[in-house]
């Protein structure tokens, strides 16, 4: 089996009612008998073109995890036999994965989960015709969410966002990335991402803040958006930077949302209090990425009406081409993002839920990979790589997320299924098995 030596990181405490571990964190675990391990070792990362098939799997596999990193991986049968085990097979907890196949933890890279009620009213306006922007000048949209944030308490908003993370756990998914954005003030806009950092501390997988503070501009601020603006720039931004409550600044560039000046704006701002940053472009309206991609963004999200040249652009940059089909779904568009022309320019494409009370109400992955494989014609091993090493890279995480391999964070989802496109092929019900998140395994069905 190929080694590293164990890692010393200190395991995170779980302590989550929902999230219960079955194991001490020190017992070392492993497991056999894997029908399929997808390592999605090596490669370069993000992969690109032809390299995001690449699933390098592992027939009767194994994995050996230790003090919450990945320590071994390789057949089952050289596992057994290896010298360290036989002298710690007493102590080490052994989960036989015969039949199943076993991949790295989704990384969910693209989540609003703190809001505190779904839009009902939106989705039925919806079914008799009404668009995502008819919605919006009437009075719904984002904006109707940030009337509940606004009253919430950080606790009640805490419990929102960890019962999402719950329910993303339960479905293969071990990193997350936690928008704000319901908030629209500095006060609920600080209060969304110390309710994410709350929730993040009760739940054992990774979690990534961003803050959306630039997600519309809110009521009050409609006359004169550029007043908002600047309070996202020198209030929201440097209060999140020196409280750390978030590492990357998000911005919604669109009609309906803010300019390209705006969005500009806001991510400089972002650079120059030492956030990373990410944007929502070309959802609903064609823009323009040049002037966008000056902050080096980690990822680009929706991308529904990307141009040529711009595709040609992201495959030159390190900046990772998010796709989020739940929207277009849950919208009923038949419009759906250019999975097979931003591939097949290199890119580097990433999936993710977009779980949102508005447009993308889903904490499945699974569910995303099937969109994709139907909507966007990616293939079921294009889908799994860009659910996992690509999202990893969209949150600059690749050195410990996103593959199994030896000295990386133990975050594995363990699917009961004999083939890794069934993954992708069932769709509307859960086949996850369990999940290990930090070298601990969570309570299976
Ligand atoms: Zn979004």
């Amino acid at each position: 089996m190929a080694k590293a030596r164990p890692g010393r990181k200190k395991l995170k405490s779980g302590g989550c009612p929902g999230l219960t571990s079955g194991h001490k964190a020190a017992t070392p675990l492993l497991l056999i008998n894997i029908r399929q391990l997808l390592t999605l070792r090596a490669g370069s990362a993000p992969r690109r073109g032809r390299e995001l098939a690449e699933l390098s799997i592992i027939e009767d596999g194994a994995v050996l995890c230790e003090a919450g990193r990945i320590v071994a991986v390789g057949k089952t049968r050289d596992a057994l036999r290896d010298s360290w085990l036989k002298g710690k097979r007493k102590r080490v907890r052994e989960i036989d994965c015969r039949g199943k196949v076993v991949l790295p933890g989704f990384v969910d890279s693209h989540t609003h989960p703190v809001f505190t009620a779904p839009r009902l009213v939106d989705f039925e306006k919806r079914t008799a015709g009404a668009s995502y922007e008819e919605i919006a000048a009437a009075g719904g949209g984002i904006r109707w969410s940030v009337e509940g944030v606004r009253r919430a308490s950080r606790e009640e908003l805490a419990q929102h966002v960890l019962a999402a993370l719950e329910g993303m756990a339960a479905q293969g998914t071990t990193t997350v990335e936690a928008k704000s954005g319901y908030g629209l003030s500095t006060e609920a806009e600080l209060k969304s991402l110390l309710a994410v950092r709350d929730a993040a501390a009760h739940w054992p997988g990774t979690v990534v803040a961003t803050l959306l503070g630039a997600h519309v501009v809110p009521r009050e601020h409609l006359r004169h958006p550029e007043k908002y603006v600047r309070e996202v720039c020198e209030l929201m931004i440097p209060q999140a930077a020196q409280q750390k409550l978030a590492e990357f600044v998000d911005v919604f560039c669109d009609r309906g949302a803010f300019s390209p000046e705006h969005a500009q704006s806001v991510l400089q701002a972002a650079t120059d209090n030492g956030l990373g940053t990410r944007a929502h472009v070309c959802q609903l309206s064609p823009c323009t990425l040049a002037p966008l991609l000056a902050s080096k963004p980690a990822s680009f999200d929706h991308l529904d009406f990307v141009s040529d040249e711009d595709v040609e652009r992201l495959s030159r940059s390190q900046t990772v081409a998010t796709l989020v089909p739940g929207a277009n779904y849950f919208l009923g568009l038949e419009r759906y993002p250019p999975a097979r022309r931003l591939i097949e320019s290199g890119a580097a494409v990433a999936l993710a839920t977009d779980y949102n009370p508005g447009t993308s109400p889903t904490t499945s992955m699974p569910f995303i990979l099937s969109l994709a494989c139907t909507h966007l014609k990616m293939s079921p091993a294009e889908a799994i790589s860009a659910a996992t090493i690509n999202g990893a890279c969209a949150l600059l995480r690749q050195n410990s997320k996103g593959s199994i391999e030896p000295g990386k964070d133990a975050d594995l989802a363990v699917f009961d299924v004999a083939d890794y496109r069934e993954i992708a092929y069932w769709f509307g019900m859960n086949r996850c098995w369990t999940t290990v998140i930090g070298g601990e395994l969570r309570e299976h069905k």
